[in-house]
């Protein structure tokens, strides 16, 4: 079985955002970008799979501007076989992502697609999702197990309140969650051998989809900054605060 991973180049998690000063997005220019974690995590998924005897070759993908090569690398250095850049803008939208991962599964005929459950610059939580729609597979959402048998897997999803277990039929799109496992690190090594790694690249608009944006962003403003607090003396001034000025007791 081929496994194929989207993973998409965002901000560095350890990154303050900023927001530009025309709001017209966040600043981008000079930030330190990396893989989205949640995508390290389906890549490690994929890694224990195929060392499991249960996957044969894995495959990075990533959509956007020449620069996502890099988180191509990063992949095919923790262990993943081959890579396939697909040329497109840095701001495409899930369902245009959505559209070209379905031509890449029409390429390749993986048995598993593994999604990160969501990109932490977008929060959108949509691209897997969409994916199974458009290519009418199941799929298993927010999971942090995972166990193939053949043409069924059991999937341990987190839901509110506790863990659904579900079976679904391969193939299948499963996007993973923060406890599915814990990446590991590449190696000096690996990161050498990563450099001769198979890395293919194509152009969006040569897959035949329409990626043209479905939304206006209006303006992207910096969250509402706290007010600072205050220090009470003791117990009975807090009650008293809590009931005379937040009114919440
Ligand atoms: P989202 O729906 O934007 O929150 O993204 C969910 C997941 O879809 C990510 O964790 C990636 O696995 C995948 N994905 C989204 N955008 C891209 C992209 N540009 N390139 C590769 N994978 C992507």
């Amino acid at each position: 079985m081929k496994v194929l991973v989207p993973v998409k180049r965002v901000i560095d998690y350890n990154v303050k955002v900023r927001v530009k000063a025309d709001q017209s997005g966040v600043e981008l220019a000079n930030v330190k970008m990396a893989m989205n974690p949640f995508d390290e995590i389906a890549v490690e998924q994929a890694l224990r799979l195929k060392e499991a005897g249960k996957a044969e070759e894995i495959i990075a993908v990533s959509i956007g501007p020449t620069q996502n090569q890099e988180t191509i690398r990063t992949a095919l250095a923790m262990g993943a076989d081959r890579g396939i850049h697909i040329e497109a803008p840095q701001d495409i939208e899930p369902l245009a992502v959505a559209k070209l991962l379905k031509a890449v599964v029409v390429q390749e005929n993986p048995g598993l697609v593994l999604v990160g459950k969501q990109a932490i610059d977008d929060d959108c939580n949509q691209t897997g999702q969409m994916l199974a729609a458009l290519l009418g597979w199941s799929q298993g959402t927010f999971v942090s197990g995972l166990e193939i048998t053949g043409e069924k897997a059991i999937v341990i999803r987190e839901v509110d309140g506790g863990l659904e277990h579900i079976e679904i039929t391969m193939p299948a799109i499963v996007t993973v969650d923060l406890r599915l496992n814990e990446p590991r690190y590449a190696s000096l090594p690996n990161i050498m051998k990563a450099k001769k790694k198979p890395l293919d690249s194509q152009n969006a608009t040569d897959l035949g989809v329409d990626i043209a944006p479905r939304l206006t962003i209006l303006k992207v403003e910096e969250p509402e900054t706290r007010a600072a607090g205050v220090k009470v003396a003791n117990v009975k001034e807090l009650v008293s605060k809590l009931k005379d000025e937040a009114k919440v007791i």
